[in-house]
């Protein structure tokens, strides 16, 4: 019996790192690849970008409904970011760990320090570091879906992103996309292994010791 077959507690898996650093395209990627991991789908009240879609990279939704929803206390977590709203809903995540998969979250770290200190026991953080911030502006000036007033926010934000790393349980540089995702799935095979994260193991090793 591998320890897969084992009743699992669920991770919630946080990946943060400054806007531009690879972090959307590396959770599309993990996801797509291992069944057992969902993404979280955040709410924003920010304006949807020409290659987004609606209910596949966010809900977007207006500031009412998002304070509608903060309010009922739907959301996991919560935090204002580059002047928008952005939060996490409750719902899906609960349904993903009772149903024995990992959920993983694309969040800042304002998001990440929340879900820390409601579910400190199960959530592995992981902070995403460009290689330089000359290749950080790069990027973001590649994606080119954001107006020049709107990069520079990011840029000044991403060295307020970058303060919080020692926050993190791992910190990767994203030099080269194959690797991070190798590193990255390397992280979520170890910390299903943990000890405390595998239920079935005291039956298992009553059974064996029979
Ligand atoms: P972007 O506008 O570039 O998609 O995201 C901006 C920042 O907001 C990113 O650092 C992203 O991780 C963060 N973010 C996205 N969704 C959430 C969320 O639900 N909660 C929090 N706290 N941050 C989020």
């Amino acid at each position: 019996m591998s320890t897969a077959s084992f009743n699992r507690r669920g991770l919630l898996l946080i990946l943060s790192s400054p806007s531009g650093a690879g972090k959307s395209t590396l959770t599309q990627l993990l996801v797509r690849d291992d069944p057992k991991l969902k993404l979280s789908i955040s709410v924003t009240t920010r304006e949807k970008r020409g290659s987004e879609v609606n209910g596949v990279h966010y809900h977007f939704i207006s500031e009412t409904e998002f304070i509608q929803m903060r309010n009922r206390d739907e959301l996991l977590e919560w935090a204002q970011v580059h002047s928008n709203f952005y939060g996490t809903p409750l719902k899906p995540v609960e349904d993903v760990l009772a149903s024995g998969n990992d959920m993983m979250f694309d969040i800042d770290w304002q998001g990440s320090q929340q879900i820390v200190e409601k579910i400190p026991e199960d959530v592995v953080s992981i902070f995403l570091l460009p290689p330089s911030m000359v290749e950080l502006k790069q990027r973001l000036e590649r994606r080119a879906e954001d107006k020049a007033d709107v990069i520079a926010r990011r840029l000044k934000n991403a060295r307020e992103e970058i303060a919080h790393w020692e926050n993190y349980d791992y910190v990767l540089v994203n030099r080269d996309l194959d690797e991070t995702y190798k590193q990255l799935r390397t992280i979520i095979q170890v910390e299903r292994m943990r000890r405390s994260r595998q239920n079935g193991l005291p039956a298992f090793i009553n059974e064996l010791l029979k």
